[in-house]
């Protein structure tokens, strides 16, 4: 199999790929928590693990990839403290917790779908999982990492440390945190302020509550992915991500936990960050205002975008940089990414019908081009030295149109293969119908109007969804339903 190395978070090498128990590999991606909508930041690092997902299984690899879906236990408050994210809007729009979980669990899907992102095989939620998570707590307590305080259990930090490194991931001393962290007032219930919840004891106002033998409460947001992966992936497994925000504190706790529960084995043997999107240089985020939806940036109905952006446009923009770099957001940097991806895709839609020489070009020179194309991806998935070496193909097309290269009928199969495998297969990249003189604009509000049919599709708005349809069907604008969601035609 093509070798493949990954830049290792956790012991800060690069190094070569070597899976647990080839051909299969475990995967565990943190996925999103839903109470609002996601941003094209949050799309971001889910692009970075679909390009990772994608590329081991074109080498071949048989991947077990679970996403989770945070739906309790994120709080508003930094430590461990303030509202449930989910509980906060929940009482904002008087709906119940689970409305909101599933309004915005079914937008996630919405956008994962219309960035051609791959399904994960298993999408647990933390909710589903609470009996799991109590018994985590116990196998903590049992070890004695864990302790209860008035109701809520908290995992020492301290005497973790005692027995097993921790802050290897993030790079943090033990004794640096503690000189970096408020001392207790002596009202709170931890006995260390490094300390962090494994469960929390509800108030009365709190909507989401479980019973457990400590109190009536809920579970601390780390935890969720400790029990999920160790139950779908196994105590140890091969590739851990989320984005490089998630390093510290979540994935350093998550560490501490598997290893408190289960005892000395490392839970995880890669474990990969992708870094942020960034606008004006700061982090697109929520909180920022600064963080737009797929459909502002479809519609351009945003005050960053000068224009819409078709979601091709946006996947090949970001796969335009390295996942371990920041990449900035700009106007000028999506337009030149909307010429490139259509000089790329004109170019692989003319690969079938190439004009064909029984001579043919010299042997080695597809395999070549190949060859690059194995190292840029398999350099810790290199997707803009990928790129580079596609336009290389693009060149080879057009001197073979224009009649400076010939290409024999076998020549031009392994072409084929070998450019659509990377285009299509690996960057995921698709041809968008569009009327591409007036720039995409008729795709982007014909895809809007293909989202907004199966968001009312989802929720059960039939009356909305055919009148969608009926209109489009009387502009000869025929919508398909398929197993991979929506799309259109002109008849
Ligand atoms: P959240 O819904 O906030 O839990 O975030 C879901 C995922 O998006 C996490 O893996 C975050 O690290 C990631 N994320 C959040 N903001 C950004 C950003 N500006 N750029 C890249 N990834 C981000
Ligand atoms: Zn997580």
């Amino acid at each position: 199999m093509q070798p493949l190395y990954i830049q290792n978070s956790l012991t800060r090498k690069k190094e070569r790929f070597t899976p647990l128990s080839p051909p299969y590999v475990g995967m565990y991606v943190c996925g999103p928590t839903v109470y609002s909508n996601v941003h094209l930041g949050n799309v971001r690092t889910f692009l970075t693990f679909d390009i990772v997902y994608r590329y081991l299984t074109f080498l071949g690899y048989q991947v077990r990839y679970v996403r989770n879906i945070t739906d309790v236990g994120h709080l508003t408050g930094d430590s461990d403290d303030g509202e449930d994210k989910i509980g906060k809007k929940a009482r904002l729009e008087n709906l119940e917790p689970m409305e909101i979980v599933q309004k915005y669990t079914n937008d996630f899907h919405d956008v994962m779908r219309i960035f051609n992102m791959k399904s994960p095989s298993i999408e647990p939620s933390a909710t589903g999982h609470i009996v799991e998570q109590i018994q985590m707590i116990q196998d903590i307590i049992e070890r004695g990492y864990g302790y209860e305080s008035n109701g809520s259990v908290y995992f020492s930090v301290r005497k973790f440390s005692e027995d097993f490194p921790y802050g290897e991931l993030s790079g943090r001393r033990i004794d640096d945190l503690l000189s970096n962290t408020r001392s207790l007032d002596g009202q709170n219930e931890k006995n260390d302020p490094l300390d962090f919840a494994l469960w929390k004891k509800a108030d009365a106002s709190h909507l989401m509550k479980w019973p457990s033998p400590w109190s009536e409460g809920f579970p601390g947001w780390h935890l969720e992915c400790s029990v999920m992966s160790t139950k779908y992936l196994g105590k140890t497994f091969d590739i851990h991500g989320g984005g490089m925000d998630l390093k510290f504190p979540h994935h350093e706790c998550e560490i501490a936990q598997n290893i408190g529960a289960h005892g000395g084995e490392r839970p995880v043997n890669y474990w990969m960050h992708g870094n942020m999107l960034t606008v004006n240089g700061r982090k697109m985020a929520k909180s920022e205002g600064n963080g737009f939806t797929p459909d502002e940036l479809v519609t351009g109905n945003h005050p960053l975008l000068e224009r819409g952006y078709s979601p091709m446009t946006v996947r090949f923009f970001m796969l335009q940089g390295h996942y371990a770099s920041t990449l900035d957001f700009s106007n000028e940097a999506l337009q030149a990414a909307e010429k490139g991806l259509e000089r790329l895709m004109t170019a692989i839609v003319k690969l079938s019908d190439l004009p064909l020489s029984v001579e043919g070009m010299d042997d080695t020179q597809i395999p070549k081009l190949m060859e690059r194309c194995a190292q840029a991806m398999g350099d810790d998935f290199n997707t803009p030295i990928l790129i580079g070496v596609l336009f290389d193909g693009v060149k080879l097309i057009n001197n073979i149109v224009s009649g400076k290269v010939t290409i024999s009928a076998p020549q031009r199969q392994q072409l084929q293969e070998g450019l659509e495998g990377y285009v299509l297969d690996v960057l995921g990249l698709e041809v968008e119908n569009k009327a591409s003189q007036n720039g995409g604009d008729e795709d982007a509000l014909m895809g809007l109007l293909v989202d907004l049919r199966g968001k009312a599709k989802d929720n059960k708005d039939w009356a909305t969804a055919d009148t969608i349809r009926d209109t489009l069907g009387a502009l000869g604008i025929t919508i398909m339903d398929g197993k991979d969601g929506s799309s259109w035609k002109k008849d």
